[in-house]
């Protein structure tokens, strides 16, 4: 930081104080009338004796704060996002036109049914295009996220291997899966068992089949991948794990690349995980609300969470309650409410507005778009597996090798660059993992910049400039944060420097 310079402003990027450090008491935008003096205590003695704190600003002093923050946001609406396993792409702009629709957006989950008619349709057209689209008996739409599908999935296996009399103890996780994947498990109460990866970095039916017994509730299976590679044995080990009695659950993170061309169910699968706000054309990467419905197969169907729609003779209904049901879940419902519908309406939009020969040319495209990269970075850093990817491509730290420079200082330049990094140290079966992700919906120009930024990164790395990448990042506001303080640590309460009763005078 520029210590000559008071402001610490640097190259038109501001710094930005808290609202609460900016402005000073008694400041307003507002013109509002004194109030009546005195004001009938109508508060049964709760009012308020002391300053409430609230920070004196005028409207221009708000509005440059808020628009000033939503600046230092690097979006994909700004720039490149190849994090992979994330399928940061491009969200149609209709999709949030028609999820803004008052007739949508101004909807109650507590209005009678007859009044959300058009809602309930939509809500079964989405279910129709997710059965097309993997094969599978039934639908619930309700989960918020791929992680919540993931605990779904999990939850109804449970119930249905309970009803057999037996809730089993193991879950099988591919070394290389996603943490959720282990986390589910045990927060189910499963007993996670690893199954390391073979050479060519796939989940081998031999090492799932020495894993399986009669305590084998499910095999956590991601294809493509968290390597982005297809799980070829994948047909195999869902027959060795149904001949023990227990079910094959996927993780459908990496569908973008499978959309028109795999139907899961007949890969043997009995549930999957969607990640709508990745496949199917949410914004995503900032908290906001996701979807993540699961798809079940006959064997699971009945054991699924309630709500779903049902078309009735007057319309479509919604079953809200598991009574009456074949069987009975121990579960009713895994959220409040009904689910992320603002998402359900932008992925049914995305579907038809693309046609289902376009989603089939969206995953084509998204795993030519990998394989660019693939094909013209191989020889500046180190590939971890041979042979073609899927929609995303793995590299690994061999290439820094006696270099002196990681993995983090690579990303860190990369950001100098100018270019948001893939994702790194992810999967963990490769040392240094570097995870490109470029999607369908990237250009040929936006490809080959960062291939060329790449290139010249890996050139000055293998010409020794070490202290060059230690450095970095240079150009962002801050350089290098304790991440992981900031994610163990955070501090989340702001409290005045000089105050006397927590509230700035
Ligand atoms: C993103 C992802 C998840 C978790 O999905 P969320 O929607 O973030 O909860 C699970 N598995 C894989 C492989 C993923 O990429």
């Amino acid at each position: 930081m520029d210590t000559n310079n008071a402001s610490h402003h640097r190259g038109l990027m501001l710094e930005e104080p808290l609202v609460f450090e900016l402005g000073a008491a008694g400041r307003t935008g507002v013109d509002l009338p004194e109030p009546e003096d005195p004001v009938e205590d109508r508060l049964g003695g709760m009012r308020r004796k002391t300053p409430i704190g609230l920070p004196g600003l005028s409207e221009p002093q708000v509005v440059r704060h808020y628009t000033r923050l939503s600046q230092k946001n690097y979006s994909i609406d700004t720039g490149f996002y190849p994090l992979g396993s994330c399928t940061m792409k491009h969200n149609p702009r209709l999709n949030e036109a028609l999820a803004r629709l008052p007739g949508f957006a101004d909807i109650h989950p507590f209005q009678p049914v007859s009044t959300v008619q058009g809602a309930l349709a939509v809500m079964a057209a989405l279910v129709q295009w997710l059965k097309a689209l993997t094969g599978m008996e039934a639908v619930a739409l309700s989960p918020a996220a791929g992680a919540h599908g993931e605990l779904t999935g999990l939850m109804t296996i449970r119930a249905a291997l309970e009803a057999q009399g037996r809730a089993r103890t193991t879950v099988l996780v591919p070394a290389s899966a996603h943490g959720t994947n282990p986390a589910t498990a045990a927060l189910c109460g499963y007993r996670v068992q690893s199954v390391p990866a073979a050479a060519d970095g796939r989940v081998p039916v031999a090492a799932v089949k020495e894993r399986l017994d009669a305590d084998t509730a499910a095999v956590m299976l991601t294809n493509p991948n968290t390597c982005g590679l297809f799980e070829t044995d994948f047909q195999a080990i869902a027959e060795a794990v149904h001949g023990v009695g227990g079910f094959c659950y996927l993780d459908g993170a990496n569908f973008n690349a499978l959309v028109g061309r795999v139907r899961v169910a007949d890969l043997g699968v009995d549930a999957m995980h969607i990640n709508l706000h990745k496949t199917f054309s949410t914004p995503h990467g900032g908290g906001g609300p996701g979807a993540g419905p699961v798809v079940f197969s006959k064997a699971l169907a009945p054991f699924m969470p309630v709500p779903f729609v049902r078309q009735g003779a007057e319309g479509f209904v919604l079953a809200e309650h598991p009574r009456g049901r074949a069987i009975k879940t121990p579960f009713g419902r895994i959220k409040g409410f009904h689910g992320s519908f603002g998402v359900w309406v932008r992925a049914l939009a995305y579907m038809l507005s693309m046609g289902i020969d376009g989603l089939r040319q969206a995953s084509g495209d998204a795993v030519l778009n990998a394989n660019y990269l693939r094909a013209r970075l191989q020889d500046d850093l180190t590939l971890s597996f041979p042979g073609l990817c899927m929609h995303e491509v793995l590299f690994d730290d061999r290439f820094l090798k006696g270099t002196g420079v990681t993995t983090l200082d690579f990303a860190k330049a990369l950001i100098d660059a100018g270019f948001h990094p893939m994702t790194i140290y992810f999967p963990l079966i490769v040392h240094g993992a570097l995870l490109v992700e470029p999607t369908e919906t990237e250009s040929r120009e936006t490809l080959d910049q960062f291939i060329d930024t790449v290139k010249a990164l890996a050139a000055r790395a293998r010409a020794g400039e070490e202290a060059f990448f230690h450095a970095a990042p240079r150009h962002t506001p801050r350089r290098r944060l304790d991440e992981t303080a900031a994610a163990r640590y955070p501090r989340l309460r702001w409290r005045p420097r000089n105050h006397t009763n927590g509230l700035k005078e």
